[in-house]
C-alpha cells in the first residue's frame, strides 16, 4: 500500500514539476469507494490525507469505523438532495453539486449544523447524457444563484471526461474546464472562489495536472481493480 501510494505521489509531483507547477498545488484524493474500512485504514496509515467516497450509506459505515483518523473526507459521487443531511455531517468538500435544489438542501443542513459547507460545481463538459453535472452553458448562472446561499461556499469546479484508452484524448475536456474556470474568475462573483479544479483519475491524471488540476481523484492505481 505504502509503495503504491508513494509511487502515485511521485508521479503527481513529477507531472507538476514537468509543467512548471509546484507539486504542493496538486492534492491526491484517494478514491476508496467499494474498498473496505480495513484497507482504507491501511491507506491512511500509509499517508493518504484525503479520501473520496461515492455512496452515502457506504461512506457512513466507513466514517463511523474510521472516526477520528487524521484524514479529510470528500464526496465525489452523485448526491441526492434527501441525503444532504448525511453529506454535510461527514464531508469537508463535496465535489458533485450540479443543481440549485441540491445546493439549497446542503445550505439548509449546513446552517442547522453551524457549518459552512465547501462545494465544487460538477460540470458535464462532454455533454454525455449518462454523465452528471450542469451543462457548461448553465454553469455561470447556477454559480451566481448558489453564491447567494450563506452556508455553502463554492471553491471550484469538477468534471469527469468520457472514458478513453489514451489519456491524451481527455485533454480537450480538461482544458475546457480550466477555460470555464477562467471565465468565472473574470466575473468576480462575490463569495465564489475558483481555487480548485477537480479532474483526473487513474488513467489520465498526469494530463489533468498539465491542464491545471488541483485535486486528482485516484482509486484503481492505489487499491487495484475494484471488487
Ligand atoms: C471511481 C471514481 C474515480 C477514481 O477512478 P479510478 O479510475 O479508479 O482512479 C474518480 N472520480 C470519480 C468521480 C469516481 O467515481
Amino acid at each position: 500500500m505504502k509503495e503504491r501510494l508513494d509511487r502515485i505521489n511521485k508521479r503527481i509531483a513529477d507531472a507538476a514539476i514537468g509543467c512548471g507547477r509546484i507539486p504542493e498545488t496538486v492534492r491526491l484524493v484517494v478514491v476508496s469507494k467499494t474498498i473496505d474500512a480495513d484497507r482504507v485504514a491501511e491507506a491512511i496509515d500509509a499517508g493518504a490525507a484525503i479520501l473520496g467516497e461515492n455512496y452515502i450509506q457506504e461512506a457512513r459505515d466507513k466514517f463511523t469505523t474510521l472516526y477520528g483518523r487524521p484524514v479529510q473526507w470528500h464526496f465525489i459521487g452523485h448526491l441526492q438532495s434527501n441525503k444532504a443531511k448525511y453529506a454535510v455531517r461527514m464531508f469537508d468538500l463535496i465535489h458533485s453539486v450540479e443543481s440549485l435544489k441540491l445546493a439549497r438542501a446542503l445550505d439548509k443542513e449546513a446552517r442547522k449544523n453551524g457549518k459552512v459547507q465547501d462545494i465544487l460545481i460538477q460540470v458535464n463538459i462532454s455533454r454525455e447524457e449518462t454523465k452528471s453535472g450542469v451543462a457548461e452553458t448553465g454553469a455561470v448562472e447556477l454559480i451566481v444563484q448558489i453564491s447567494g446561499l450563506e452556508n455553502v461556499r463554492v471553491k471550484g469546479l469538477m468534471t469527469m471526461p468520457p472514458f478513453f484508452d489514451a489519456p491524451e484524448q481527455a485533454r480537450p475536456f480538461f482544458r475546457q474546464l480550466a477555460r470555464l474556470r477562467d471565465r468565472i474568475v473574470e466575473r468576480s462573483i462575490p463569495r465564489v472562489s475558483m481555487q480548485e479544479l477537480s479532474m483526473g483519475m487513474t488513467g489520465d491524471f498526469e494530463v489533468a495536472i498539465q491542464e491545471g488540476a488541483t485535486l486528482v481523484r485516484i482509486g484503481t492505481a492505489i487499491f487495484g481493480t475494484r471488487p
